[in-house]
């Protein structure tokens, strides 16, 4: 059983009202872990320590080789403890090993070392100003106190997405990670104590919504980067006008994934595959709308529904899954009234559609689904089902495909399966989409910006768009005469 506390100003404390929340294992519904669940004066107290953290000597006087060092310590910790980090977000959000050892960790500790190298980078400007006598000159300055809201299908992950480059940018953090899934969050903070983060710069409140909430509201907070749904999203944007809180948001997707008539279409079906399925189909960028040119829509429904049915369902703890849990109870309920949906409206289901029974019967498991002769307007075509459910439909040419593949409120990412060198050009600026992806799986890099258009968000995370989303431009301008 893992019991955790939050960790303000460098002290690991309970609840001040000693209130506690439980997370279970959601490949068996059993209970793994008892947390903290912060209330509003712990919000308030936290807020206050990462304020004093932030104007510290000890943070604002470090200097750039200090702090990027910093972040490359926390990447080692990471790599030396990422047998036991993965396998406790195994535990905690039912990711098959093979994702939280090969994508979730690597990620984590990578994204860590690519900001460590920026923390020595972030340089500005002088800008030719034509006031004789003048000087103006720009820098990059770091906005303060940051709330940092998660959700749970990468916990650790997207935690690290956040943190790295926030501290590379040299300001203070108040991680909130989701309810369901926190001890992986609670093992980073513990790692960034343990490479000697100054304290109060890196705070941390386990809880619900209600936590959330509260620093989204909070005048103490200066900025939200918030990964999670678009409901909520939009409810930070109302919530955060009070003090006009800088505000991030990466948030639901809706990836169409067009596959030409001169698909190489065995490719294709193996990358709609894993685009699809992986980490079970929560994840944003996931591919859900299959656009198949008539020609090979048949092929290629037959083709993708067998190997569904054939991926290996099971605890992420067993190195054969591939399909792992749903991460509860609710949103298993969630994917299922989907597929009821879709039923009811009218399209076809060639596989899936039930909970896993059996020796899997106590756990969130659900098998891989997909539908063909979906509508564009059925609800499973429109809204995030977040979970393992694909729905075919087929095209005629490239300007209908373009106009329905568009038709959402989403952005995020979408995808191409061409052989065709013009077309692989030509089509993405057609695309509303954040990230385009051309005979390729939905990756993740953090040289390359991702995040949505419409309502998938705002903003960009990576690259050096996420030290410009953690920076002000501060101007200095100087009387020379
Ligand atoms: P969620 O929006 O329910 O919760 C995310 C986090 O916000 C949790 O920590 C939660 O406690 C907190 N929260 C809930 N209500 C809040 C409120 N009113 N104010 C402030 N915080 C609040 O999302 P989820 O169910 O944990 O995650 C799934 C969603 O995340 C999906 O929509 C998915 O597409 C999205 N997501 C997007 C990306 C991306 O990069 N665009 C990546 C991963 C997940």
């Amino acid at each position: 059983m893992h019991t955790t506390q939050l960790l303000i100003a460098n002290e690991w404390v309970d609840a001040s009202d000693g209130a506690t929340s439980e997370t279970v294992n959601p490949a068996n519904n059993q209970v793994i872990g008892v947390f903290a669940d912060a209330g509003a004066s712990d919000v308030d107290a936290a807020v206050a320590a990462a304020r004093s953290g932030f104007e510290s000597d000890a943070w604002r006087g470090m200097t750039p080789d200090d702090r990027g060092r910093l972040l490359w310590r926390i990447a080692d910790l990471l790599d030396r403890d990422a047998v036991e980090i993965a396998a406790l977000e195994t535990l905690d959000q039912g990711q098959p090993t093979f994702m939280s050892t090969g994508v979730n960790l690597p990620l984590a500790a990578q994204v860590f070392r690519y900001y460590a190298g920026y923390a020595t980078k972030i340089d500005g400007r002088v800008a030719p100003v034509s006031i004789p006598g003048n000087l103006s000159y720009q820098r990059r300055v770091p906005l303060g106190v940051c709330a940092l809201i998660t959700p749970w299908n990468f916990p650790l992950a997207i935690a690290a997405w956040k943190l790295a480059p926030a501290l590379a940018t040299g300001n203070s953090v108040i991680l909130k990670p989701a309810e369901q899934t926190p001890l992986s969050t609670v093992r980073l903070v513990a790692l960034c104590r343990e490479a000697g983060v100054p304290a109060g710069v890196v705070n941390l409140l386990t809880g619900g919504p209600e936590v959330g909430k509260a620093l989204v509201a909070h005048r103490g907070v200066d900025k939200v980067s918030f990964t999670g749904s678009t409901e909520v999203g939009q409810h930070i944007v109302r919530a955060s006008a009070d003090n006009l809180k800088r505000v991030a948001l990466e948030l639901g997707g809706k990836a169409p994934s067009i596959v030409c008539a001169d698909a190489d279409l065995d490719a294709a079906v193996a990358g709609n595959l894993q685009g699809a399925l992986f980490n079970t189909g929560q994840a944003c960028g996931a591919y859900t709308r299959f656009f198949v040119h008539r020609s090979r829509v048949d092929e290629f429904t037959s083709k993708i529904a067998a190997a569904a049915d054939a991926l290996p369902i099971g605890p992420g703890q067993d190195p054969a899954t591939i399909i792992g849990p749903l991460v509860s109870q609710e949103h298993l309920d969630r994917v299922h009234g989907y597929v009821e949906s879709g039923r009811s409206q009218g399209a076809e289901l060639v596989t899936g559609g039930t909970r896993v029974g059996g020796d899997l019967a106590d756990g969130f498991f659900y098998r891989p689904t997909v539908f063909s002769g979906v509508q564009d307007d059925m609800t499973i075509a429109r809204e995030e089902i977040f979970g393992p459910v694909l729905s075919v439909m087929a095209y005629d040419d490239e300007d209908e495909v373009v106009a329905r593949a568009n038709d959402t409120d989403f952005g995020l990412a979408a995808v191409l399966w061409t052989k065709d060198l013009s077309t692989a050009h030509k089509l993405p600026p057609r695309l509303h989409f954040g990230t385009v992806f051309v005979n390729q799986l939905p990756l993740i890099d953090p040289a390359s910006p991702w995040g949505g258009f419409g309502m998938s968000g705002w903003g960009r995370e990576f690259g050096e768009y996420s030290i410009d989303s953690f920076t002000e431009t501060q101007t200095t301008f100087l009387n020379l005469s």
